[in-house]
């Protein structure tokens, strides 16, 4: 993933992202890597930690500490601003994906959910 397009754009979406998490539940630093890998984002410590920090300096995260089988780590839970920032920027992801993404070809995911009813293949008979 280019260093530019990480400052340029995914900033905010791993911003997006960790707040969401972080709404739901605890969340702590190489777990949110983990999650954020799943979703094709390659954000080290070095760019996740630094983002954390802001998001709690911003009021939007609060940290506590656990010690977890004998080693300190920091939980990251959403505050009630945090929560609030998130359904703003919801509503403008929104907005935003109405527009950019509306000459694109439905994806898939969305085909499934029903959009565009087509022929749907029956499920074939194995039976005699
Ligand atoms: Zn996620």
């Amino acid at each position: 993933m280019g260093e530019l397009l990480i400052k340029m754009f995914f900033g905010g979406f791993v911003r997006m992202h960790v707040l969401y998490h972080a709404v739901k539940e605890p969340v702590f630093g190489v777990e949110m890597m983990e999650e954020l890998a799943r979703h094709g984002y390659d954000v080290g410590p070095g760019t996740l930690y630094p983002i954390l920090h802001q998001l709690e300096e911003a009021g939007y995260l609060r940290v506590h500490t656990e010690v977890v089988a004998g080693k300190q780590r920091k939980y990251y839970r959403a505050t009630p601003e945090g929560g609030r920032a998130l359904e703003d920027a919801k509503a403008k992801l929104r907005e935003l994906v109405k527009e950019v993404l509306q000459d694109d070809p439905p994806s898939p995911s969305i085909r499934s959910k029903g959009r565009s009813p087509g022929p749907t293949p029956s499920p074939e008979r194995t039976e005699p």
